[in-house]
Parts: structure tokens; sequence; C-alpha cells
């Protein structure tokens, strides 16, 4: 049996397609126990001058960035009472998450820690859609079109941005944790000592990670980076980065070879999740 517990989602309101109820609905008849809704947290002043912005808002997604947590909180406000109402009358459990991009400086956290103090969400996933570089804020596809020189500069940055999220302290498990592969970046075995270095905080630091199955046909993240999780014992779950009822729980049974393949053996349960989050939240 894989997995039956599903944590990182997305519905309408953020980028989802389906609403909270469709969503409770499907993962109901696939058999699982528990549906987490993980929308989009993304607080950043400089969001809107990035190169990446203009797609979004061409792409009819833009509404997922936010330059101030003033205008993040009026978002998530009625997201998170209508999956309160939806889990009220739901035959499994439906919790509420967020998936937080990570911004390292000190006033984000007050407001952040601010904003979790209002929604009580169930569980943080730590994400890095986004680093900060030569003064504005990039993403994947900007690695992806700078020079090599620029490239290895950014994702040298992402990486510490997802070891500084570790030691943040802050979130339940990490999301996707080598995304700059989704444009092939990063793969060369030259990155494989930022990688291990990396690995190495998050379990400095006990933070899980997922196996996101999203990517196909090789998940987040790669083989190379699953074998180092393996030997330093990090906690894994699997996550289906459902954008719409059909993702949900895809190709769960192979996450489920794969840890096996790789001799990933400390799985995250749900009442791990649970505990963590009574203990941080
Ligand atoms: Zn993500
Ligand atoms: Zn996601």
């Amino acid at each position: 049996m894989p997995q039956d517990f599903t944590l990182h989602t997305h519905t309408i309101g953020c980028d989802g397609k389906n609403t909270p109820a469709e969503m409770v609905a499907r993962a109901t008849e696939l058999g699982m126990q528990a549906i987490g809704i993980s929308n989009h947290f993304i607080v950043h002043p400089k969001i809107r001058e990035s190169n990446f912005y203009p797609h979004a808002v061409r792409g009819g997604y833009s509404q997922i960035y936010s330059a101030s947590f003033d205008e993040i909180m009026a978002r998530f406000v009625p997201i998170y009472q209508e999956i309160e109402r939806v889990a009220k009358n739901a035959p499994i459990r439906v919790l509420r998450g967020l998936e937080v991009d990570f911004f390292p400086d000190d006033k984000w956290r007050q407001n952040f820690e601010r904003a979790i103090g209002v929604l009580k969400p169930d569980y943080l996933i730590g994400a890095c859609h986004f680093i900060e570089y030569g003064g504005g804020l990039r993403n994947v596809h900007d690695m992806a079109n700078a020079n090599p020189e620029e490239r290895a500069h950014m994702l040298n940055a992402y990486w510490g941005k997802i070891g500084m999220a570790a030691e943040s302290g802050l979130f339940t498990w990490m999301a996707h944790l080598d995304l700059p592969r989704k444009v092939g970046v990063g793969i060369g075995d030259e990155w494989r000592i930022r990688e291990y270095d990396t690995i190495a905080k998050l379990a400095k630091n006990n933070t899980p990670i997922e196996i996101n199955t999203a990517l196909q046909p090789m998940p987040y993240p790669s083989h190379r980076i699953l074998q180092m999780v393996a030997r330093a014992n990090l906690p894994v779950l699997i996550s289906d980065d459902a954008h719409r009822v059909e993702q949900i729980g895809r190709f769960f049974d192979s996450a489920e070879q794969l840890c096996t393949q790789v001799g990933i053996k400390n799985r995250l349960s749900l009442q791990k999740i649970l505990d963590f989050s009574n203990k941080t939240l």
C-alpha cells in the first residue's frame, strides 16, 4: 500500500484548478486517510518588479505573489475558512498547510510568525522558488537563461537558501529540493558537494524532505540526492503537488519503489507531522 495521505496540494484561490471540496472528494475516493491543502505563501516587496512577473500575469496566476503580509493575509483568511468549513463535513481528515517561500531576513520572519499566529496552519512546507540575486528576485527560468557564471552564482545562492531554511527550524519539511532541475539546471556532478552540504544541514536540523512526483520520469529530488538522504537517514514523505483532482496520488507507487531502491527507511508518518506541528506551531 503506498502512502495513504497527501499534504502538498493547491486549490483555486491559489494556482490550483479545483475547490477544497473537490480535492477532498477525490482523496476520499482514492482511499486516502488525510489530505492537506498547502497553497503558496509567497511575500516579497520586490515581487512585481521581477522578470517572471509579467509571465505570471499572462498565465493568470499572478495572485499567488504578494508584495506585503497584509495583502497575503487578506487572501488567505477566506481560503482557510473555506478549508475549515469543508473539513467539518469531510469523511477523511483535512489539514491546513502552507507552501512557504522562505526569505532569510529578520523582518520577514517577524511578519511570518505574526501571520501563522493568525492562520494557525497544521504544518509548513518550506520552499525556494525564488532567490535574491543582482538586486532583484530570480527564479529557475532566470537561471536557465543566465550565462554559465551567473547561473552558477544563482545555483549556489539557491542551495544556500535551502540550508538556511532548514536552520530556521520553521518547516515541517522541505519541498522539491532540486527545483532547478525542472529547467535542466544543476544536474552536473560538480554540484554533488553543494548538495551534500545542504543534506548535512537538513540532517543536523532534523528537517525532513519530500519526494515530489510532479516532475517525471524522475521526481524531485534526483537519485544522487536521494542516496545522500538515505545515508543521512532523513525522514521522507511523498507529495504529488496536485494542482487539480486528477493529480492527487500521482505516481505514488513508483515513488514507493524509488524509496526501496535507494534504501530510504525513515518515512515521515502523518502522526509525526502532527506531533511536529503541535510542538512548533
Ligand atoms: Zn512548489
Ligand atoms: Zn506546490
